[in-house]
């Protein structure tokens, strides 16, 4: 007999503490919620809209709501995942997502999230964008292309590594990931590859260079087991020690 507070997650007493939210206690408790935005080393930003769950019947960020005893969580349900699903498929057409040609296949949180909810296709017509890559930087470059927008490596960059490198800029549509450099590009930062930030983007956007596929197709972190089999996830193959 214990007599630590739990909540309902799908059914399943989850143990929290006060001022936990609810995707901390699941995380802490091995359960997986869907999330694309959301980073256990910072604050929650509740952007991607992949981690709403239903809470006593209200639709809720996971990454935002506190976790309180007694309260019912539903989030592995056919309507919620549907909802996932669309979402996914909305950032694959605004982006330009080539999985069978990109570097971060495998250890892409995108890709094992739409794999995990099964999405098969894309349902949308796609948009094709036209982002430049800036292969500026002698030892990283950027593939705007793939840009979800989570801000991990605004976030990163601004409280971690102390330096400003990224920022969003515009509005809805036209909402985009910038430089902050007079000229806009990568090598007219003070950015290394050793940064915080270098490491945090979830699809591949953020690369180093000389290292792309060190680690072969195979044997890569989602390669092995669902993004719901590994909680926390597994940290990006290139990084692992
Ligand atoms: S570059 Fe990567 S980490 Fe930064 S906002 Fe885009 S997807 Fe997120």
């Amino acid at each position: 007999m214990t007599d630590t507070p739990t909540f309902q997650l799908d059914g399943e007493d989850i143990p929290c503490r006060p001022g936990q939210t609810v995707i901390q206690a699941a995380q802490a408790a091995g359960r997986y919620i869907p999330h694309l935005c959301w980073h256990p080393d910072y604050a929650p930003h509740g952007s991607c809209k992949l981690c709403l769950v239903k809470a006593d019947g209200r639709s809720v960020a996971a990454c935002t709501v506190e976790a309180r005893p007694g309260m019912q969580v539903e989030n592995r349900t056919p309507e919620i995942d549907d909802q996932r699903r669309r979402l996914l498929n909305m950032l694959f057409v605004e982006g330009n997502h080539f999985c069978p040609s990109c570097e971060k296949s495998g250890n892409c949180t995108l890709q094992a999230t739409a794999y995990e909810m099964g999405m098969t296709n894309a349902h949308y017509d796609h948009f094709y964008p036209d982002r430049p890559v800036d292969a500026s930087h002698p030892d990283v470059m950027l593939d705007f292309n793939r840009c979800i927008m989570c801000e991990l490596c605004v976030r990163a960059s601004r409280d971690e590594d102390g330096k400003n490198v990224f920022a969003l800029a515009g509005r809805g549509m036209r909402s985009h990931l910038i430089v902050n450099s007079a000229s806009g590009r990568l090598a007219d930062t003070n950015f290394a590859a050793t940064d915080r930030a270098a490491s945090i983007c979830p699809v591949g956007v953020i690369l180093k260079k000389r290292v792309g596929f060190a680690v072969p197709i195979g044997r890569r972190a989602f390669d092995a087991l669902p993004i719901s089999a590994q909680m926390p996830p597994a940290p990006p193959a290139e990084d692992a020690p």
